[in-house]
C-alpha cells in the first residue's frame, strides 16, 4: 500500500492505493490557499495520517502538484498556487511526516499513472500529454519516470513551434501552450473567449456538429498539434502517446491527430497509437501514489 496526494490549487485529494491498483480509501478537501503555506502542509499531513490510520500500517507517500521542482534547489517554481513557489515542499513534508516524500508535477504524475496501469500499460516508452488550461507532458520508460538532468524531460509545452505566434507568459512567442491549450483554442475562435476550458470544449462540440467556423479553427489546431507532437516523436519516438486534460475529450485528436503528426515525422510511416487516458482526473493522485512502485511479483510486470 502507498498513499498518493494530489495537491491542487483548489482541492487536495488523497488515496490509499493497493499494489494491484485498487483504491482502498480516498479523501478530498479544499486546499487552504488563503491560509498560506503552513496550513497547506498541515492539511496534506493530516490527510496522510488519516489514510494511514485507515491502512493500519506505515505507508510511503507521493505528492503530485502543478508547477515544477527545481533540479538545483529542490524548491517549487511556476506553481499557480503561488504560496508554494520557492518553498522546499518536499523537505518540509518529509520532516513533518518523518519519512522520505516523493514529489512530482501533475503532468509527470499523469504520465506515470497511465503508464503503470492506465492506457499506456504494457508499452515501454510512454509520452503522457496534458492539454487543458496549460500544456505539459511527462515521459515514462519501463514503468519509471524519466525526470531528466534539469527535471524538464517531456515539458514540450514551451517548445516554440511558431516564432511569430502569440506571446507566452514564459517570455517566448508561439510556444506549444499558446497554440494547444484550451484557452488558446477558445481564443482562436473568438478572442473574447479565452479563459475557460468549457469554452474550448464548446468549440469542439460545435466542430463535431458541423459548424464551419469551428472547423477552420480546429483544422489549424490539428495542424499545430501534428507539428508539436512530431518534434517530440523525432527525439523520443515513444511507443504510445496518451492524452489527458480538458481537451483530451476531443475525438478529432484521435481521428485526425495521427495523420497530422505523420506529416512531420522523419519516418516512412507513423503508427504510434494516440489514445485517450484511462483514469482522467484520478491520474494525478494515482500517479503520485505510483511514485512508490509495487514490488515485482514472480516475473509478472
Ligand atoms: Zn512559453
Amino acid at each position: 500500500m502507498r498513499i498518493g496526494i494530489d495537491l491542487g490549487g483548489t482541492k487536495t485529494a488523497g488515496i490509499l492505493l493497493a499494489d494491484d491498483g485498487r483504491v482502498l480509501a480516498d479523501r478530498r478537501n479544499p486546499t487552504p490557499v488563503n491560509r498560506g503555506y503552513d496550513a497547506i502542509c498541515d492539511n496534506v499531513c493530516a490527510m496522510v495520517r488519516d489514510l494511514e490510520r485507515e491502512a493500519g500500517q506505515w505507508c510511503p507517500v507521493g505528492v503530485g502538484t502543478p508547477g515544477a521542482l527545481s533540479a538545483r534547489t529542490g524548491r517549487i517554481r511556476n506553481s499557480n498556487t503561488t504560496c508554494l513557489n520557492g518553498r522546499p515542499l518536499r523537505e518540509d513534508l518529509a520532516q513533518r511526516l518523518d519519512r522520505e516524500v516523493r514529489i512530482e508535477n501533475d503532468a509527470n504524475c499523469f504520465a506515470l499513472s497511465e503508464a503503470v496501469d492506465g492506457a499506456g500499460a504494457g508499452h515501454r516508452v510512454v509520452f503522457g500529454v496534458i492539454m487543458g488550461t496549460g500544456v505539459g507532458g511527462g515521459i515514462v520508460v519501463d514503468g519509471r519516470l524519466l525526470p531528466g538532468r534539469h527535471h524538464v524531460a517531456g515539458e514540450w509545452g514551451h517548445n516554440v513551434i511558431d516564432p511569430e505566434g502569440p506571446a507566452c507568459y514564459c517570455g517566448r512567442r508561439g510556444c506549444v501552450e499558446t497554440l494547444l491549450s484550451g484557452p488558446a483554442l477558445a481564443g482562436a475562435y473568438d478572442p473574447a473567449l479565452s479563459t475557460d476550458i468549457g469554452d474550448a470544449r464548446a468549440i469542439v462540440s460545435a466542430y463535431e456538429a458541423g459548424d464551419e467556423r469551428a472547423r477552420a479553427v480546429l483544422e489549424r489546431f490539428l495542424d499545430h498539434f501534428g507539428r508539436a507532437v512530431a518534434t517530440v516523436v523525432n527525439i523520443l519516438d515513444p511507443d504510445i502517446i496518451v492524452l489527458g486534460g480538458g481537451l483530451s475529450h476531443a475525438n478529432a485528436l484521435y481521428a485526425h491527430g495521427p495523420d497530422r503528426i505523420a506529416r512531420h515525422v522523419f519516418s516512412d510511416y507513423f503508427d504510434t497509437p494516440v489514445v485517450r487516458n484511462r483514469f482522467g482526473d484520478s491520474s494525478g493522485v494515482r500517479g503520485a501514489a505510483w511514485l512508490w512502485p509495487a514490488a515485482p511479483t514472480n516475473g509478472a510486470a
